[in-house]
């Protein structure tokens, strides 16, 4: 009998799943409390962090299930950059906690040109595998050209351009933006605030990891 043998991707260890036990451990996760809408400590703010007050936000919830620090840094640059596949059922599991019936996921665009520097969409992957791998549905938003997504103005006008030509696409009202990375949380505020503007009635985001 043939033993496969698999190798942790974080610390390239032998183990049974993608990742060892130790790496496991190590993962710097979210807790629960802080901020109401994204969980990070509110060093003695009440309600809202920092973050979440900067930004002016418009979504009602900001999760996901790590920091985007020590390990989980390893762990994106693997899945990301190094076309981590082994790592979706464990990346799935992860995240399939946080969605709820009643709400839409849909994934955010890639850039054209991470998009042909990659030659894959990491969240449209992941969209996909939590969406159970079959008929996941339409997706909301084109990608996007590289600089204009900073830009709220261009940005918005970009992807209602991208949306527009999908006119026969229906806004859900509860949705769920995937992200693999929220650093400011600006980008995806801003499409919750298009999607607020298009008929939507509560835009949540959700990633692998989240900036500290
Ligand atoms: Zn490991
Ligand atoms: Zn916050």
């Amino acid at each position: 009998m043939k033993v496969h043998v698999k190798f942790c991707y974080c610390c390239g260890k032998p183990c049974k799943g993608s990742l060892c036990e130790n790496c496991l451990s190590l993962l710097p996760r979210v807790g629960a409390g802080g901020c109401r809408i994204c969980s990070r400590p509110l060093w003695g703010l009440e309600g809202l962090c920092w973050s979440c007050r900067d930004l002016d936000v418009v979504l009602t919830k900001i999760q996901a299930p790590f920091y985007y620090a020590g390990l989980a840094k390893i762990l994106m640059q693997q899945y990301k950059f190094r076309r981590g596949w082994g790592l979706t059922q464990f990346l799935v599991q992860e995240l399939q906690s946080y969605l709820e019936p009643g709400y839409t996921l849909v994934p955010i665009p890639p850039k054209k040109q991470n998009l042909s520097k990659r030659g894959w969409d990491p969240v449209k992957h992941l969209w996909y595998h939590l969406k159970g791998g079959k008929n996941p549905g339409r997706i909301l938003f084109e990608p996007v050209e590289a600089g204009e997504q900073k830009l709220y103005g261009r940005a918005k006008r970009k992807t209602m351009t991208s949306m527009e030509n999908k006119a026969f696409l229906e806004i859900p009202t509860k949705i769920i933006l995937l992200d693999d990375t929220i650093t400011t949380g600006a980008t995806l505020n801003s499409y919750a605030r298009l999607l607020l503007e298009k008929g939507a009635q509560e835009v949540r985001g959700l990633a692998i990891t989240l900036a500290p």
